[in-house]
């Protein structure tokens, strides 16, 4: 048997090698960018939420497992791995008792004997095979030829799927082999529980000659597997659970990430400041973060098959985004790490500098632009992927170093430059508003007023804006019945910045952000409403990095409680059939999805329906991520799918949280009216008015 350890050995050596080289590789690649130290230092300081993710995203698979059946496939051949290594101590185990003994039945020391074990091993080694049966089965069915773009594996790699699955079986079929040739030579360890070995040892002729080749077949065939692994999309076998240790928690969601520049937040008042490294313009701008968001991706595909902007034929997949970045990343990695590139010939320094977005770049401008900012694909991603970290600072690249944007939005940038919002309207029309309620509604006259609870963040929308404005009036007036004492900033308020930094102009969110946290502080601020969910996620989430911490809710949040402690009664029945709209920024950024649902489920006679999308799951309205500011061009208008969807509920009103959510949807419904498709009466709410004319029965 000496032959047999001889050949493993040596094979695993050779394999070792070839992998632990291009592992090497890898690691050189990943690190050649600037750094990323908060990442490292945000992984030390939220140890526990780290430790939880892996338990529950990388050991529980619980993203995955929401995608019945593929989720639960996918379980049980991850788990396969786990387990099965002991299958491979026992291998090795073997071939080298074997080679001293003669007799190749190792076992495991304490527990090798044990019938669980043999049943474990046996048992996920049978359940593998069934996951392989069902991703075999899913590839066919969603085949890309078939399906086209609606395919969620259209654009991936295909053939190195079909090849990593047909090794995972080779791994499988050798295992039953080796096994069950030891238990017919009388060498499996175990003598109950391994219930497939135990079977087919009796029906296997005693063969040493035979067990010494399966076994050198399974262990041949794990050895190609990881080279392949290494060498392939499968390498997030390894990646994954890092990737996932250094993304953000709860997700990559919510506030968007800090501008850095070598790893240290941009400071605009830096005279050494160089212009020309905001953001990322090529591919040796990704830091190693970014490096292992590409070498994750495991080409699956449930980013793009729920993008707002994918399904509304734009040319945007997230998917694609992160694998041609990838890609180009691979192609240029050589030159990438090489030391210098003095001797360097003209066609490789053009693939070096290629930029990363352009016509003739790596991503095509129409793809960077066509981002609602929506968070689908990163909810969905399995493996944590935060694909608006890296359309974020491309964004920042394209904006503050190139001047390359869609023009329109430079209105919209303009006119926050100069009146402190989207519309270009005077600050002083900011408390217009107030003069259309029969009740004092106080301005902050640089401190808060003594008895005011709340700050209610009114926002430009809700101060500026005619549909908006309603549901400011309506929470005004709901806090008012309830007692709650609050105040407005009035023209002091500007815009909290969001646009222009979803557009990728961080100087002017810096400045309008600044401006607000200096207003905020001063005043003495402590408790936050808003109404509009981009500035509730930007007060909550982002204010913070620039030194503003307020405790920040939705007006559905502080509604909902407000009627859970009886300080609002509805009591007016409203008869409608509703659908209520998930707004992302709300919903999948902030998670907020229950309290608008708890709201419209105490106002007596409303029926509510939901949208085959809706929650995690739900579809943009097209407006985040600076794309109210754009003309959309490409594709069907993301308005008009989302209301599409809506009116196969046949509902009677749209219900929603946010006032760009309300226009955007508005305009379709309009459009729609216009068009004989939907009926008269319909119309799009916020569930605040809904609320109050309950409350006080108006009609
Ligand atoms: S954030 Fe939304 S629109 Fe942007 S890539 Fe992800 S899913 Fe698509
Ligand atoms: S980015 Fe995530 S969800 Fe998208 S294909 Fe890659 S692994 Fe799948």
């Amino acid at each position: 048997m000496l032959w047999v350890a001889i050949i493993g050995l040596v094979m695993t050596v050779l394999a070792v090698a070839v992998a632990g080289r291009r592992a090497l590789f890898l690691f050189k690649l990943a690190t050649v960018g600037p750094p990323a130290p908060e990442r490292i230092e945000y992984a030390k300081t939220h140890a526990a939420d780290e430790a939880k993710a892996q338990l529950v995203e990388v050991f529980g698979q619980k993203k995955l497992l929401k995608w019945t059946p593929s989720g639960v496939a996918h379980f049980f051949v991850m788990w396969a791995f786990f387990i099965l290594l002991t299958v491979y101590i026992e291998a090795y185990g073997s071939i080298i008792q074997g080679a001293i003994t003669g007799r190749p039945n190792f076992h495991i020391p304490l527990i090798g004997t044990w019938g669980v074990l043999g049943f474990l091993q046996d048992f996920i080694a049978v359940a593998c095979l069934a996951g392989l049966a069902v991703f075999a089965g899913i590839r066919i069915k969603n085949e890309p030829k078939k399906l086209g773009r609606s395919s969620r594996f259209s654009g991936s790699h295909l053939g190195g799927a079909w090849l990593v699955l047909f090794m995972i079986f080779n791994i499988i079929w050798t295992l039953f082999l080796a096994r069950g040739a030891a238990a017919a030579n009388g060498n499996l360890p175990y003598s109950s529980g391994a219930f497939v070995s135990l079977a087919l040892g009796d029906a296997l002729p005693q063969s040493a000659l035979l067990e010494e080749i399966a076994l050198l077949l399974h262990i041949g065939f794990m050895l190609v597997f990881l080279v392949i692994v290494v060498n392939s999309k499968h390498l997030h076998i390894f990646t994954a659970p890092l990737n996932v240790l250094f993304s953000r928690r709860p997700d990559g969601l919510g506030g968007a990430v800090e501008m850095r520049v070598d790893g240290k937040p941009v400071d605009f008042e830096d005279e050494d400041l160089d212009p020309e490294r905001l953001g990322r313009g090529k591919i040796g701008d990704t830091t190693w973060k970014g490096f292992l968001d590409f070498y994750s991706c495991t080409e699956c595909g449930r980013c793009q098959s729920q993008c707002p902007a994918w399904n509304t034929d734009k040319p945007l997949s997230p998917k694609m985004l992160i694998l041609d970045q990838r890609d180009h990343a691979f192609k240029v990695a050589p030159y990438l790490m090489a030391a210098s590139t003095e001797h360097a010939d003209k066609d490789v320094l053009a693939l070096l500098e290629k930029p990363l977005v352009g016509e003739e770049g790596v991503i095509h401008p129409d793809v960077l632009w066509s981002c609602t900012n929506c968070g689908a694909c990163v909810e969905q991603c399995p493996v944590d992927i935060e694909h608006i970290d890296h359309i974020l600072d491309m964004r920042r690249y394209q904006v503050m170093v190139e001047s390359s944007f869609p023009s329109e939005a430079g209105v919209m940038v303009k006119n926050l430059e100069n009146k402190g919002n989207p519309w270009g309207m005077s600050e002083m029309k900011r408390a217009d508003w107030i003069e259309e309620l029969d009740f004092e509604v106080e301005v902050v006259d640089e401190k808060m007023p003594e008895d005011a609870e709340y700050l209610f963040w009114v926002g430009c929308a809700g101060a500026l804006e005619d549909r908006a404005k309603k549901t400011t009036k309506a929470v005004a007036e709901l806090l008012h019945i309830a007692g709650v004492k609050f105040a407005v900033l009035g023209p002091m308020e500007a815009c909290t910045g969001d646009p222009a930094r979803r557009l990728g102009m961080e100087y002017l969110f810096n400045m309008l952000a600044q401006q607000n946290i200096e207003t905020l502080n001063e005043a003495g601020v402590k408790k936050i409403v808003a109404t509009c969910p981009h500035c509730f996620n930007t007060l909550a989430n982002e204010y913070p990095q620039l030194g503003g911490t307020y405790e920040v809710v939705h007006h559905t949040q502080l509604l909902s409680k407000l009627v859970d402690e009886g300080l609002l009664t509805p009591i007016t029945p409203i008869e409608e059939k509703i659908t209520y709209h998930d707004p992302c920024f709300l919903g999948r950024h902030n998670k907020v999805y229950s309290q608008p649902r708890d709201i419209m489920s105490k106002v007596p006679g409303v029926t509510t329906q939901e949208m085959h999308r809706h929650k995690d799951r739900g579809f943009c309205c097209g407006a985040g991520g600076a794309r109210m500011w754009m003309e959309e061009r490409i594709g069907k208008r993301i308005n008009t799918e989302r209301v599409d969807e809506a009116l196969t509920t046949n509902p009677d009103t749209v219900s929603t949280a946010c006032p760009f959510c309300m226009v955007m949807l508005g305009d379709a419904i309009n459009e729609k009216k216009n068009n004989g498709e939907a009926k008269e009466s319909l119309e799009v709410v916020d569930v605040a008015q809904l609320l109050i004319k309950s409350v006080k029965g108006a009609s």
